[in-house]
This record gives structure tokens, C-alpha cells and sequence, in this order.
């Protein structure tokens, strides 16, 4: 089947009139279905479910205890952005941060997906369960996620707030607040549940999940965190750039410092790679312009379960883990000091050798210049 069979040029026209040109658009998909693990030939296929959603596929966004941060991301993101097709291709019922409606209008759309049932509900933002800490329409988030809730066919949770408070739930939380599965549990409701951790969520993870629902009918496989294997299967540190920095002993130890100007590893300035699992090295933001320990600074471990109280601070080194250009010494926060000045200014020292014999500098990103 060709592609104008599967994808109808209403369809693509309607696109069009939208500013969305229908090569960027069936581009897009190719790269979805990459991003999924599927050949680039799928991309007909998934804007054929992208055009069958439209007509039938709605959406709940719900916005609990954050900075809306995760929507900012969303919405910020490039051409053609995964909000053009998420939110003006599916039929996004509901977003409180970015929807017209307010007040009465707003609780009548609520009511009326609820009556109607099947959507996808997105949540955003954790659910404070101290009474009177969290109301949206005069009732308590938990309330109003147990009323949406039941009538969803699925539940995903965007953002580490949504899956287990994040940021507001840090200690001492005074909110109690907590993270939608475990909010489901509380209200006895059992739905099928994505997890998607990370501060904010990468837009091209949620992108990847709905069109997996739209193309195969189903979540995709999870982690035992109910994270997407396909997403959270490798560690950052599996990943990274400054990967060979790290295996050789060559670490920053102090920002605005040669090493960092170098691109060497930010084992030392706190980095959590070694223990964070995600794909952001590999997908990274912004239309893959960009990542954390690209743009120079640690990994903070936003995608680790719990990561606001296990990994503060985050300036300090992660303690018991290996270091292959050590001889493969176990250093702790406190030993690795001074193991690792002494390889690094070896480092420094055969790098300054090699770069000026072959004439070349190296960028941040570890990439020739
Ligand atoms: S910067 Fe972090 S993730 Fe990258 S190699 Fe160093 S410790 Fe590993
Ligand atoms: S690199 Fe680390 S801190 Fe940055 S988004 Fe990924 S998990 Fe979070």
C-alpha cells in the first residue's frame, strides 16, 4: 500500500492549511517510527493511525502539583514539533495550561469526556494528598484524578512529579504528595500505566508511547518501574559522549577549569550517569540540538525514581563506582580525589601531546573542531 493510500489527502491538505507541510509531516513519522524501534518505512503507517486518531482518539491532560514544566517543554519544542501533532492531531479535550476554556466551561469539557469515556489521560504534576493543598474546581486532585481515572482506557504519567512527586514531594513534603500510581492504588483504581520519569519529560518519549498506542494498540513493554524499556533500558553512562573521558580517567574538577574546556567527564562535579537510566544522550531536547551533559553540565539522575532526595548533592560524587583507566578501583565520594587528579593531570598532559601533534583542538561535546 502507498502512501497516499494509507494517509488521505484531506488528510495531508488539512495539515497543510495548519502550517504542518505534509513531506515534514510524513518525515516526522519515519522518525517516530525509528524512535520506537520500527523501520523508517512505518512513517506511512503512523500517520495513517495519526489521521484514524484524529477522528476518534481523545485526550485528557491533567495538570497537578508542578511548574507545568513538562507542557513548556511540549509546547517549546521544534517543526514540526510534537505538539502540533499530538495536540492539534489528536483531539486534546482538556489541557488547563494551554486550553481557552476556564472556570464553568472548563468543568463542563471534564464532565462530558468523563461521560464519554475511552480517552487517553495524561497526567502532569503530582497529587498532594493533604486536605485542602491541591483543588482544582473546589476538589481535591486526588478527587478529580479518581473521577478521570476510571473512565480512561490508559494513564500516563509525564514527569518525575507525576510519577512520584518529583520536585514538590522532595523532603519534608508538606503537601504529601505522591506520584499517580501510587494515587491510583490509594482510590482502588487499576489501569494500564506508563511511567515516564525524567524533569521535564523528553517530548519525543511521550510521542513515541502514543503513537505506539495508536500503531499497535497497546503500551509498549515496561521497565519494573512501568518506565518504557524501549526509553529507560540503558544508563546515561552507556551512552555519553564524554564516555572515553570517563574510561581514561580524565575528569573536570572544577568549573570554568582547562578540563572542563576540554570536554572531559563530569564524574567528578556529581554526575549521575552512571546510575540513571534514559536515552537523553542518544534523543537528547530541542530537536536533538542539545542534552544536560552536552550543554557541560552533570547529570542530575532526573530520571531515577526518588532522584530529588537520593542524589542531593548533586555537586558531589556518586560513591562505588568503577573506573576502568583507574585499574578498575571502586572509589567512593571521599577516596576518588585523589586517584583520579592524578590520572586526569596525565590525561591533560597526553591529550595536550596528542592535540598538538595532530593539529586539532576538541569541542565541549568531545567533537572535533
Ligand atoms: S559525564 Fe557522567 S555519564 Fe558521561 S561518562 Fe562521565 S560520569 Fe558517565
Ligand atoms: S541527562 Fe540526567 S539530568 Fe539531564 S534530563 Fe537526562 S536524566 Fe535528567
Amino acid at each position: 500500500m502507498g502512501k497516499k493510500d494509507e494517509v488521505s489527502k484531506q488528510f495531508l491538505d488539512a495539515l497543510e492549511f495548519r502550517g504542518i507541510k505534509r513531506r515534514d509531516f510524513l518525515k516526522y513519522c519515519g522518525a517516530t517510527a525509528a524512535l520506537i524501534g520500527l523501520s523508517e518505512l512505518y512513517g506511512p503507517k503512523i500517520a495513517a493511525a495519526l489521521e484514524k486518531a484524529a477522528k476518534r482518539q481523545p485526550v485528557i491532560w491533567l495538570n497537578f502539583a508542578s511548574d507545568s514544566g513538562c507542557t513548556e517543554s511540549f509546547i517549546k519544542a521544534t517543526y514540526p514539533s510534537p505538539a502540533e501533532v499530538i495536540l492539534d492531531i489528536l483531539s486534546v479535550d482538556y489541557n488547563e495550561t494551554i486550553q481557552a476554556a476556564a472556570g464553568k466551561q472548563a468543568e463542563e469539557i471534564l464532565a462530558a469526556s468523563r461521560k464519554a469515556g475511552g480517552y487517553i489521560l495524561i497526567v502532569e504534576g503530582g497529587v498532594p494528598t493533604k486536605k485542602g493543598h491541591g483543588m482544582i474546581g473546589n476538589k481535591e486532585m486526588l478527587d478529580v484524578l479518581k473521577e478521570m481515572a476510571g473512565p480512561a482506557i490508559a494513564v500516563i504519567a509525564i514527569g518525575s512529579c507525576a510519577t512520584d512527586g518529583g520536585v514538590p514531594a522532595a523532603k519534608p513534603n508538606p503537601s504529601q504528595i505522591i506520584g499517580t500510581g501510587e494515587a491510583l492504588q490509594r482510590v482502588g483504581i487499576s489501569k494500564p500505566l506508563v511511567n515516564m520519569d525524567l524533569c521535564p519529560v523528553n517530548p519525543q518519549y511521550l510521542v513515541g508511547v502514543v503513537v505506539n498506542f495508536l500503531l499497535l494498540g497497546k503500551i509498549p513493554d515496561l521497565d519494573s518501574q512501568g518506565r518504557p524499556k524501549m526509553f529507560y533500558g540503558q544508563t546515561i553512562h552507556d551512552n555519553c559522549e564524554r564516555r572515553a573521558h570517563f574510561d581514561a580517567g580524565r575528569f573536570v574538577e572544577k568549573f570554568g577549569s582547562q578540563e572542563e574546556a576540554l570536554g572531559y567527564c563530569l564524574y567528578k562535579m556529581g554526575c549521575k550517569g552512571p546510575m540513571t537510566y534514559s536515552a537523553c544522550p542518544k534523543i537528547q531536547y530541542n530537536d536533538r540540538t542539545s542534552w544536560c551533559i552536552k550543554a557541560g553540565g552533570p547529570c542530575i539522575g532526573c530520571a531515577e525514581r526518588g532522584w530529588t532526595d537520593k542524589f542531593a548533592g548533586f555537586y558531589e560524587p556518586l560513591p562505588g563506582v568503577k573506573i576502568p583507566g583507574l585499574g578498575g578501583v571502586e572509589a567512593g565520594a571521599d577516596k576518588l580525589g585523589a586517584i583520579a587528579a592524578v590520572a586526569t593531570a596525565a590525561g591533560i598532559a597526553v591529550h595536550a601531546v596528542a592535540t598538538a601533534a595532530s593539529g586539532r583542538t576538541k569541542g565541549k561535546d568531545g567533537g572535533k573542531k
